[in-house]
């Protein structure tokens, strides 16, 4: 046997066979025997089943029927069949070694201000993670982000605007909705009409039944009630 061997914590296998030798016997007993197996000075050294485990390196006994195992117990196969796995991967990476990414090979990440060592590959590599937004969408970000620590995180309230309101009476609800960035483009032309006092009544009178034009006279009629006794009380 090899004079230097390396021992693991000892897998099932060895400590049934050391058993078979200190069952019943004191610590101090078993303690020489064990030392003895350990020489590979037992009795039966002789014997082709009495073997070391390739892992744990504690002797054991092959029990399997061609006698060929290697190692004293499944757990101690399972141990070394991973650890030989991995000797193997980092053989292979040390003789193998990873390509370096682009981003690894011209980018200088690890310094308090970060730069690019060739600039092809930074307007290539960058722009996956630091794609810029212009101003005003980022204005657009905080004040959002403003509105949000505002309401306490609640939702934006929809705006109600009384219109042409009197008390009492129903009101017109206005909802002022902001348009987002995506609807918002230019305003549209603002065209004026000049119609004369004979062009707008044919106008509403093709427009309008005269229903409609005897209510609209109605109420405009109201108003001018109202704003009247408003100038009464105040006057
Ligand atoms: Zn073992």
């Amino acid at each position: 046997m090899v004079g230097k061997r390396q021992y693991r914590h000892p897998g099932p296998g060895a400590i049934e066979f050391a058993s078979t030798y200190t069952n019943g016997l004191t610590r101090k007993a078993a303690h020489s025997i064990v030392v003895s197996l350990l020489k590979d000075e037992l009795p039966d050294q002789d014997d082709k089943r009495v073997k070391r485990c390739d892992f744990c390196g504690y002797p054991y006994r092959d029990t399997t029927r061609p006698n060929n195992s290697k190692t004293c117990s499944k757990e101690c196969k399972t141990e070394r069949d991973t650890l030989k796995r991995r000797q193997k991967q980092a053989d292979k990476r040390l003789l193998q070694p990873r390509k370096k990414t682009k981003r690894e090979q011209y980018y200088v990440s690890w310094l308090e201000y970060p730069f690019w060592l060739n600039e092809y590959e930074m307007l290539k590599q960058s722009w996956k993670r630091e794609n810029p937004y212009e101003n005003d969408k980022v204005e657009r970000i905080k004040a959002a982000q403003l509105r949000t620590d505002r309401l306490n995180g609640k939702k934006k309230p929809k705006i109600t605007t009384p219109y042409n309101s009197k008390d009492g009476e129903k009101q017109q609800k206005v909802r002022v909705k902001f348009e987002t960035d995506k609807q918002a483009r230019e305003p549209g032309e603002v065209i004026a009409y000049h119609l004369s006092a004979e062009e707008m009544r044919s106008y509403y009178e093709e427009k309008y039944s005269e229903w409609e034009r005897y209510l609209v006279r109605l109420r405009a009629l109201e108003q001018k009630k109202f704003s009247r006794s408003k100038k009464g009380i105040r006057g």
